[in-house]
């Protein structure tokens, strides 16, 4: 095998999430560690989902993490284009050859067809896979109905008999029954490709040799070497990461705990904390030696035998153990000062927290209380807070409920936005924007009155306020505070 060659692939659907970060960070080191080179592919084959904003926040923490690249699609390499929406003519010519050979085929069935076949499947008790009705017609009857223009997806073909064994560096050889692996769709009927070729046939032709990813994709590891084998193409070395988890065990999701790395990031968690925390999790502190490991030392101690199959916990309290210790014993003042221009005081933000601050102070010593919610985590709120002239704690818990669905589908985080989805709150709640606001207000700011909202809620981002809503949520349902 020639040099070593691992990718991160997010797919640019949303915020980025510490499991990115793990998984980046494990390609990362392993490929530092060889010597080899690490490339960041962008996974937008989903184009309903895919934006460029998440794109960009994606690119943006990663390289605030350390985890710099050697080819991506800021930065080039001789494998582009490192975007795979800007690839599909790649993907046509990869599919056309797998229907020439035989190993895909093109497919006709209906949604509605396919609704039929997977309720008798699983009246039957089978596994919810393609019967393979396509793959039975003769040329002349697929020119027929392509000339008829019926809409067609393309499948790959998979054995009816026999089984698969997916070799992971870690977990060993893991068994597949072919009857148990869908046909999977290869190309849309508009033509795009699925995750699954664009994802063998980049591997490929951007020279990958080892592929580190998460647990999730394993069950679709069988899919892959059945392509590599129809391309005749050796396929990379694989291995499955454990998803990270919460204390109680359930997967890590946001649901639950903040996830995104910009939640920790506005936080104020410094980001070599964070890797250094990630890289405890892939077990890279061997018994004995200092739990404080810059990246140049992650690398160096990392060993894939030693990345944990079980799910490591997503364990806070380490996590501000570590982030005290670089605070105190890694910033001399003048880093220190940096650290936190970057985290909160940068000119801009100032500037723009001076103008909204000024019309509303008498004294600058005003300027501590007014503001200290932009300088905060979580902050303390007690239920009674809530109540106001126009609502009860229970509607501003349904107001801030709302609140909360609509502000998490905003596509860009930015004050007009915000203002928007507390309108169309209020429309749907019959409500002034006044009155809606007023809860917001004491779940954002700790107080009904403060600088403007939808200006503050933008400064502080979106995580954190998706966090003091829910901490807001918890504490109109009597549930105890998070400290
Ligand atoms: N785009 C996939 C993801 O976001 C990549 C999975 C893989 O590494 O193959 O997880």
């Amino acid at each position: 095998m020639g040099n070593v060659r691992t990718r991160v692939a997010p797919s640019p659907t949303g915020d980025p999430h510490v499991g990115t970060a793990y998984v980046a960070l494990v390609n990362y080191c392993f490929a530092r560690q060889c010597g080899g080179e690490f490339i960041l592919r962008i996974e937008d084959t989903d184009q309903a989902r895919s934006t460029a904003e998440s794109e960009r926040i994606i690119l943006q923490t990663l390289r605030w993490c350390g985890l710099d690249w050697d080819e991506g699609p800021d930065v080039g390499g001789p494998h582009g284009p490192y975007r795979q929406s800007e690839r599909s003519e790649i993907y046509r010519e990869y599919a056309a050859k797998l229907l020439a050979s035989g190993d895909a085929f093109k497919c006709f069935c209906t949604p509605a067809r396919l609704d039929e076949m997977r309720v008798a499947q699983r009246a039957a008790g089978q596994p919810s896979r393609y019967d393979g009705l396509c793959r039975t017609y003769s040329a002349q009857e697929v020119a027929r109905r392509e000339a008829a223009g019926e809409s067609y997806v393309i499948r790959m073909v998979v054995p009816d008999e026999g089984t698969c064994v997916v070799e992971d560096l870690r977990r060993g050889p893991i068994e597949f029954d072919y009857k148990s692996v869908d046909m999977q769709v290869l190309v849309k009927s508009d033509g795009m490709p699925t995750y699954h070729l664009a994802n063998v046939v980049d591997d490929h032709l951007m020279k990958i040799t080892h592929v580190f990813r998460g647990e999730e994709w394993v069950s679709s590891a069988p899919k892959h070497l059945l392509l590599y084998r129809y391309f005749g193409w050796e396929p990379p070395k694989l291995m499955h990461l454990p998803l990270l988890r919460n204390p109680d065990k359930s997967k890590l999701s946001k649901r639950k705990n903040p996830t995104g790395i910009l939640f920790y990031r506005a936080m104020g968690y410094l980001p070599e904390a964070l890797v250094n925390f990630l890289a405890l999790l892939a077990n890279a502190a061997h018994e004995g030696e200092d739990e404080l490991m810059d990246l140049a030392a992650i690398v160096r101690r990392f060993r894939v035998e030693h990345v944990p199959i079980g799910g490591p916990v997503f364990d806070v309290p380490k996590l501000d153990w570590l982030n005290a210790r670089y605070i105190r014993e890694r910033l001399d003042p003048e880093t220190f000062v940096e650290r936190v221009r970057e985290w909160g005081a940068s000119p801009d933000r100032l500037a723009r927290i001076a103008t909204l601050a000024a019309p509303r102070i008498e004294r600058l010593s005003d300027l501590g209380s007014l503001l200290a919610f932009l300088f905060a985590g979580r902050i303390a709120l007690r239920a009674a807070d809530f109540a106001g002239k126009k609502m009860n704690e229970e509607q501003a818990r349904q107001a801030l409920t709302l609140a909360l669905t609509e502000l998490d589908a905003l596509p860009v985080w930015n004050a007009f936005g915000i203002q928007s989805a507390i309108e169309r709150v209020a429309s749907s709640l019959d409500r002034k924007v006044r009155d809606v606001a007023r809860p917001l207000y004491v779940a954002i700011t700790g107080s009904p009155t403060s600088i403007p909202l939808y200006d503050s809620m933008e400064l502080l981002g979106r995580d954190l306020c998706r966090e003091r809503l829910r901490n807001a949520l918890d504490v109109l349902s009597n549930q105890p505070v998070p400290a």
